[in-house]
């Protein structure tokens, strides 16, 4: 109890110092070292590795959530608990180990969010565009699909009787969930109605059949998506007025009926709505499908919060029915608009889903330990978004650099993009930013050179990770190497050699339950 209390004394003594304003103690050396001290001995118990078995890996995807993303949410999150900002941690930052990934993929220098899925959930990197199929795949041309098949870490845990979810605030069967169940040359093909003729023809399959009929059983889908799953003009049950919303297919199936069919008698829920995701008892559900939107989920700052479950929402609902499983589960989490936000050059959409991502890591690092669960998080590419102009501390993020451009003699946002839409000319030279309200949430932040969408950057991005072996993420990575890391951990997929003694139980651990405990309790606590 004593050492509880001191980390609590400790998280309470940091929180102090993180107010508004320049603290009077950071002028005082001492303040520094004794922080760096503590630091320090914090890290010295990393030196005792954690080396159990992850029962559980829970895998958290920011699309597009490049480091300047990480830096900027980090003092968004500060700044709306009324703190200057810079020196807040996200959860993610309370994670022990930090790598960098490479996200290059087999073809493009800059990738994009399929090749990047394929890679960090199967294991190989793949062309740009293509999902769970590798580089011998060509883009959109269906008959290189068969034989260059991968499959995902979903399945690998599948197969070792794990529960498996997928949780995203897009569509189901976008870019980055369809790699963790799908074979498919073109991320595009969402339903039969947006494939090529010939594609249907020679056998393609569209995403949203994958996902019902690749893994038949995944335990718990959430996010968007429905109109995919409905026969052409089906009318969409939240709006049965915009025909913009009406089903897609164009082989009259209607996926969900199908799928609660399947389910009758196996403790199955479909949801499409808040009220409905949270009445349920998890006890009672042991697989859920919930498609809130007919397409992505609403941004977190435009979520009707009576009709729309946020992403922490989903995330607790799918840990309380994946967690009853006592061989364990695996979760792909996905914050799956940063990168559309980005795309728009709306930098303030953009950062708040990356809190809400945050708060979502937080709320499973309370359902879950680091004594058994395997927690990373990561991005699958970066944007040309970048935050800087020599701002003073505490700057609104969303605010002017304290000075004027030198050249043109105008104000400009901290916040800038490479390109974009946010490029503007008034009059034949730059947009004077001090005359528009850059801080309403659809600004779009002026832009280099002028593009309908921003584009993603090339610069790795981080792997931050806890709990068993996460110590095996660390240094420069190619992103293909983190579902390898994953499988090791949870003792599934290929590499399994090290996960039997001789006596046939699971390797003996480094880190006894007491003191994962009280880490665990640390994290929270700070
Ligand atoms: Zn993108």
């Amino acid at each position: 109890m004593k050492v509880a209390a001191l980390i609590i004394l400790g998280c309470l003594v940091w929180e102090g110092i993180a107010k508004p304003g320049f603290p009077e103690q950071e002028k005082d050396p001492d303040f520094w070292k004794e922080w760096a001290q503590r630091t320090l001995k914090n890290a010295l118990t990393l030196q005792d590795l954690n080396k159990n078995v992850a029962k559980n890996i829970i895998l958290f995807l920011g699309d597009g959530m490049g480091i300047p993303t990480v830096t900027a949410a980090r003092i968004l999150k500060g700044q709306l608990n009324g703190q200057n900002g810079e020196e807040t941690q996200l959860e993610m930052d309370k994670f022990p180990y930090v790598a960098l990934s490479k996200t290059y993929n087999t073809n493009a220098q800059v990738p994009d969010s399929a090749g990047t899925a394929t890679a960090y959930l199967c294991g190989v990197k793949a062309n740009e565009g293509t999902v769970g199929v590798n580089a011998a795949a060509v883009k959109s041309q269906c008959n290189t699909t068969r034989g260059n098949e991968v499959t995902s870490i979903l399945k690998w845990a599948k197969d070792a009787g794990k529960s498996v979810g997928i949780v995203t605030t897009t569509r189901v069967n976008h870019a980055t969930p369809s790699a963790a169940y799908a074979h498919c040359v073109d991320r595009d093909w969402y339903s039969d109605g947006e494939m090529p003729d010939e594609a249907l023809q020679s056998g393609c399959k569209d995403l949203a059949r994958q996902l019902f009929e690749n893994i038949p059983d995944i335990d718990v889908i959430m996010g968007g998506g429905r109109k995919y799953m409905y026969p052409r003009n089906t009318p969409d049950v939240e709006y049965p007025g915009d025909k913009k919303h009406n089903g897609t297919r164009k082989d009259g199936r209607n996926l969900v009926r199908e799928w609660t069919d399947r389910m009758k008698d196996k403790k199955g829920s479909y949801v499409w709505n808040k009220k409905d995701l949270v009445s349920l008892n998890p006890k009672n559900v042991d697989y859920l499908l919930g498609l809130f939107e007919p397409g992505d989920l609403p941004y977190e700052l435009e979520r009707n919060k009576e009709t729309d479950p946020s992403l922490t929402e989903m995330v607790d609902m799918a840990i309380k029915i994946l967690r009853k499983n006592e061989r364990g589960f695996y979760l792909l989490v996905e914050g799956g608009r940063i990168d559309h936000g980005h795309h728009d050059g709306k930098a303030k959409l953009a950062l708040h889903e990356a809190v809400e991502m945050d708060r979502a890591i937080t709320r499973a690092g309370l359902l879950t330990s680091i004594y058994d669960t395997l927690s990373v998080v990561t991005a699958d590419h970066s944007h040309v978004f970048s935050f800087g102009g020599y701002t003073h501390r505490g700057n609104p993020i969303f605010g002017l650099a304290p000075t004027m451009s030198d050249i043109d003699q105008k104000p400009f946002t901290s916040i800038l993009y490479g390109n974009g839409p946010g490029f503007k000319l008034v009059n034949g030279a730059r947009e004077n930013v001090s005359a528009v309200d850059y801080n309403q949430n659809n600004y779009q932040a002026q832009a280099a050179v002028p593009l309908k969408m921003e584009t993603h950057g090339g610069e790795d991005v981080a792997i931050f990770s806890k709990g068993p072996m996460a110590h095996l993420l660390h240094g420069v990575q190619e992103q293909h190497y983190i579902p390898h890391v994953m499988a090791y951990a949870a003792c599934i997929g290929q590499n399994k050699n090290h996960c039997r003694t001789s006596s046939g139980s699971p390797s003996l651990s480094n880190i006894s339950p007491t003191l994962a405990l009280l880490l665990s309790v640390k994290w929270l606590l700070c």
